[in-house]
């Protein structure tokens, strides 16, 4: 058995930390007959497993499913896809964050003060990612209306037996709605290359042609020329 001391040794932490996740009721101690905290080797697996989740940043309740739970191959995998958005999130946060120092460092070589002016572009530019989120999300309802109209109106000529043609209608009217979407967000993004760090705004049809990821867009910058995986921005 280990007392709490030389468990926390084991694991590289302190008493403490070992101490908390006991409260949190993530280790499970056994007590010895003079009423102290005994661990055994099992605790020790436990402890390092919680450590790793730490270090990748699970929340707790999110390590007690993970260390509780039999299937855990099925809940680490969706806790990993959790995990990995909001750190996408925060990356492109963190990137918008250092645009706006960026831009504020070259302001202040070209300026003798710090104008109000300035404070409002720098926090415009920051305000860019909130806005491109509330893009993306208008742009996922509208994705849902188009499934709604399309579906229904399958649905409606195949359970009604009316006519085709209100789903030809169905179609017509969401391949509309597809077009007008899509062109509104490519309106909307404008997007920084991680060559030359400068902006641009690529054609339409490279726009819609380009392999992508949810923050990132593979494009040919036309100030350097190098084709790269490009931020996207709100404009
Ligand atoms: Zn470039």
């Amino acid at each position: 058995m280990l007392t709490s001391g030389q468990l926390a040794q084991r694991c590289h932490t302190s008493i403490r930390t070992v101490q908390y996740y006991d409260q949190k009721g993530l280790l499970h101690a056994k007590r010895t007959p003079s009423n102290r905290r005994a661990y055994d080797e099992k605790d020790l697996l436990r402890l390092q497993q919680i450590i790793t989740y730490r270090k990748l940043g699970f929340k707790l309740k999110d390590i007690q499913r993970l260390i509780e739970n039999k299937q855990t191959a099925h809940v680490l995998s969706s806790l990993i896809d959790k995990q990995t958005n909001l750190l996408q999130q925060q990356l492109h946060q963190t990137k918008s964050q250092l645009e706006g120092l960026k831009y504020l460092k070259k302001q202040l070589n070209s300026m003798d003060n710090f104008s109000t002016k300035l404070q409002e572009e720098v926090l415009s530019s920051m305000n860019m990612t909130k806005e491109l989120h509330h893009l993306r999300l208008k742009l996922v309802v509208w994705g849902l209306i188009v499934d709604i109209l399309l579906w229904g109106s399958l649905i409606y000529v195949v359970y009604q037996g009316t006519s085709i043609w209100w789903f030809i209608l169905g179609f017509i009217f969401s391949l509309i709605i597809c077009g007008k979407i899509t062109y509104s967000y490519y309106q909307h993004s404008l997007y920084l290359c991680p060559h030359c760090h400068s902006e641009f705004v690529p054609l339409f049809r490279e726009w819609i042609l380009a392999v992508h990821t949810p923050n990132m867009k593979k494009l040919t910058c036309p100030h350097c020329q190098q084709k790269n995986f490009c931020i996207e921005e709100y404009r």
